[in-house]
């Protein structure tokens, strides 16, 4: 598990970039982007993000029904 951003809610404020420790967060165009292999869910993105773009999910796990 690790960090993940919801595209449609990111709005490219970079504050996530800035926020993590762990410098796993880059910028893909004006999109954030998570390299779980860096992640250690520390959830400090998650806290800095105030668009709610960011969440944590099992892989895989994403698109359950219900
Ligand atoms: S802080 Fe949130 S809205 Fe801003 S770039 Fe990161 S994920 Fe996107
Ligand atoms: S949970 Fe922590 S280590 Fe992982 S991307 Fe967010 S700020 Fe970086």
């Amino acid at each position: 598990m690790s960090a993940f951003i919801l595209e449609k809610l990111c709005r490219g404020c970079k504050h996530c970039v800035n926020s993590c420790p762990e410098g796993a967060i880059t910028m893909l165009s004006h999109l954030a982007v998570v390299d779980p292999a860096k992640c250690v869910e520390c959830e400090a993105c998650m806290e800095a993000c105030m668009h709610g773009a960011i969440t944590f999910v099992e892989m895989g796990e994403s698109k359950r029904n219900g």
